[in-house]
């Protein structure tokens, strides 16, 4: 019984957590951000120097309400592991997406095989809309075959950039 108390279930709900940040991330870039959020989210759809993007300010909400999480979790302790679930998925989130796909940290590296390749190419897939409608790939973690993205994008017939990708293969073997 000890052991389920103190292992199971925090493991289970932080890897909970995990799985339904990912499935809330996702939603929430679909239906919040590219909808009546726009105006944050626009900053991170348009080229630009500056290291901050107004997007940003999404992950500072995400981090304020992790913390009240920690707040609350100090007193009911399911909720501890919920708020270290959020933590964790805000790290993957930073790793998958600001890391591995928008090279803001200072080392250059993109994968060439296996799952992360397809992270990598799903997520270049979802800016080769330009402006909000008919994007696909809106989730950072988890992610589509890159095959069954291109065909939606080509089903929403938008302006799509068939060069994304290709350049992107130049980039990396020049
Ligand atoms: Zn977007
Ligand atoms: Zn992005």
């Amino acid at each position: 019984m000890d052991a389920v108390l103190h292992f199971l279930i925090p493991a289970a709900l932080v890897l909970g957590t995990v799985a339904f940040m990912e499935w809330f991330a996702a939603w929430s870039h679909e239906h919040i951000m590219h909808g009546w959020g726009w105006g944050w989210h626009r900053s991170h759809h348009e080229p630009h120097d500056e290291a901050l993007e107004q997007n940003d300010l999404y992950a500072v909400v995400f981090g304020v309400f992790a913390t009240g999480l920690f707040v609350v979790g100090a007193f009911v302790w399911p909720v501890w592991w919920i708020a270290v679930g959020m933590s964790v998925y805000g790290v993957l989130y930073f790793v998958m997406h600001d890391g591995l796909v928008h090279q803001r940290w200072p080392f250059k590296h993109v994968p060439r095989r296996g799952y992360l390749k397809r992270v990598y190419q799903a997520h270049r897939l979802h800016h080769a809309v330009e402006g909000r409608e008919g994007c696909v790939s809106f989730g950072f973690v988890y992610a589509e075959p890159v095959d069954q993205l291109v065909k939606k994008l080509h089903d929403n017939k938008q302006g799509l950039d068939a060069q994304a990708l290709k350049n992107d293969d130049q980039a990396q073997s020049g």
